[in-house]
């Protein structure tokens, strides 16, 4: 059975200090039944690595370019994401790709990357409103994947972020019944892709998850964890994130 994954993305907050504080206030953390990531900036990395060491979570960053090393200033590989013990890399986030200008084909490239050097990508797909208004969101969040799944022919170690653009950091998140009709969507393209096999792959939803929603859409057939970003910032509330995915997978 799949382990339900909860990941916090910290985006650019949260300086070294601030980190600490925050782990220490979080550790211990004993979540047997479920995988717990945090992803900080990568200024804290180290800092992080060394507390959640034999903690039972992991370690994710949140973007890395697909080159081992060489002259592109300002960027990070996979290498030296490795060195810091991050197991986990958050791809093609909405922000990354609206504010950075990140292409499918450029995510092709970090996915087939990241699977190389043994880093688990979370890819992030998801419509504008826009497009949810105009009834393109399965077109829309076909094109992101296929996009960046192109050419992968061995069936990936990978996991899948569902997150209408519309819902993250906004507050306003979709319902069960449409985040599930989504999830549901993204499986039959998995498995059409690899088969039943696919069924491995995670596919988590993001976008304004909180202690107040996360049981009913943890709930949900095809949701397998959920990417959170404002709720994962204080400690108190990721621990009890963790705490509600743990006793649903024990239920
Ligand atoms: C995110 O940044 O991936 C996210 C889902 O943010 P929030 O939970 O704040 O909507």
């Amino acid at each position: 059975m799949k382990k339900i994954l909860i990941a916090g993305n910290w985006k650019m907050n949260k300086t070294l200090r601030e980190t600490e504080i925050f782990l220490e206030a979080l550790l211990p953390a004993d979540f047997p039944s479920i995988e717990g990531v945090i992803c900080p900036p990568f200024t804290a990395l180290g800092i992080a690595n060394k507390h959640l060491r034999n903690s039972g979570l992991s370690l994710g960053a949140q973007n890395m370019d697909p080159h081992d090393f060489g002259a592109f200033t300002g960027e990070v590989s996979p290498l030296m994401l490795q060195e810091l013990g991050v197991r986990y890399i958050i791809l093609g986030h909405s922000e990354r790709r609206t504010i950075f200008g990140e292409s499918d084909e450029c995510l092709r490239l970090k996915v087939k990357s990241a699977i190389e050097h043994r880093l688990m990508p979370i890819l992030c797909v998801g419509e504008t409103l826009e497009e949810r208004e105009r009834g393109i969101t399965e077109k829309v969040i076909q094109k992101q994947l296929a996009g960046a799944l192109q050419g992968l022919e061995v069936f990936p170690p990978l996991v899948i972020a569902y997150e209408p653009v519309w819902a993250i950091g906004t507050g306003k998140t979709a319902t069960p019944a449409e985040a599930q009709q989504a999830h549901a969507f993204l499986r039959s393209i998995l498995q059409n892709l690899w088969g039943t096999a696919s069924d491995a792959i995670r596919i988590l939803y993001g976008g304004s998850m909180n202690t107040r929603n996360a049981e009913d859409l943890l709930c949900q057939k095809d949701i397998d964890g959920g990417l959170i970003g404002g709720a994962s910032l204080k400690a108190e509330s990721f621990r009890e994130l963790l705490a509600i995915a743990q006793q649903l997978s024990q239920r």
